[in-house]
């Protein structure tokens, strides 16, 4: 019987020897910088795994936690707090002490490529993380893809066709099994920059998401309700009893 493959990458995998290089090159250029494959974040018990694209050279690939440090992070984190996905306050670095509840966060690609832009072979190599993180979250029920890398990558993981679940911004697709997929432009810089998503939009797309999320009991430890401050904890309780799910047709559109 062949090994099974490990789980998540080691901090020298050497999967994709262009950016290995580049890993290699920031390394000497920037020593004080994390330079390896960013490990996810969040507890594996999530409702909510949301994939992202890849690391940012100076966010994550820097700071070692996916979408902290750069524009990107400013606004995921911002509209994760808002919808009771996350507790604490965001500070643009790994100690900050923000904490997510019932998601967690992860890549489709853990190295950062040169120019924001993975090859076809970098992305296929890499899937075997990203199905090792979808197959480890036994309370998943909605994955949020942030773009049509990210999307691809999921449906290829879950073996699912993607011609029959086309990307498209504000899209919720009912995949076999009963997981729930939902897509959003990329919250990245240049896509508000250029206003292909502004944060009204994308704020929209993480109430939509929260519609799914998990009960109480599966989203919250004893530590995440004592890390929420009293007068929020009412509140967070009754948002995270919401148990409806998505009750749209099959990529449901808006
Ligand atoms: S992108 Fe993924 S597969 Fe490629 S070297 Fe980095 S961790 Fe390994």
């Amino acid at each position: 019987m062949s090994p099974r493959p490990p789980e998540a990458p080691s901090r020298d995998c050497d999967l994709c020897p262009r950016l290995v290089a580049f890993r290699s090159a920031n390394q000497t250029n920037h020593p004080d910088w994390f330079n390896a494959p960013v490990p996810s974040f969040g507890v594996q018990r999530a409702w909510l795994l949301i994939v992202g694209l890849a690391p940012g050279l100076k966010g994550a690939n820097r700071t070692s936690r996916p979408f902290t440090g750069d524009f990107a992070g400013d606004l995921l984190y911002a509209t994760l707090l808002r919808h009771g996905l996350a507790v604490g306050t965001y500070g643009a670095r790994a100690e900050d002490g923000l904490r997510l509840v019932g998601c967690r966060i992860t890549n489709a690609i853990r190295c950062v490529p040169p120019g924001n832009k993975p090859v076809a072979a970098e992305v296929a190599a890499c899937r075997r993380f990203l199905a090792a993180e979808i197959r480890n979250m036994p309370e998943l029920r909605t994955i949020l893809a942030l773009g049509v890398l990210a999307h691809g990558a999921v449906l290829t993981c879950l073996s699912v066709r993607k011609r029959s679940h086309p990307f498209q911004h504000g899209a919720i697709h009912h995949l076999p099994g009963g997981l729930v997929l939902a897509d959003s432009y990329h919250c990245s810089r240049y896509n508000t920059q250029t206003g292909r998503l502004s944060a009204a939009m994308f704020d929209d797309v993480l109430a939509r998401v929260s519609l799914n999320r998990a009960p109480v009991a599966a989203t919250f430890d004893d530590d995440m309700i004592g890390a929420i401050p009293p007068k929020r904890r009412k509140r967070a309780r009754v948002m995270t009893q919401t148990t409806e799910p998505f009750n749209g047709p099959e990529g449901e559109r808006r």
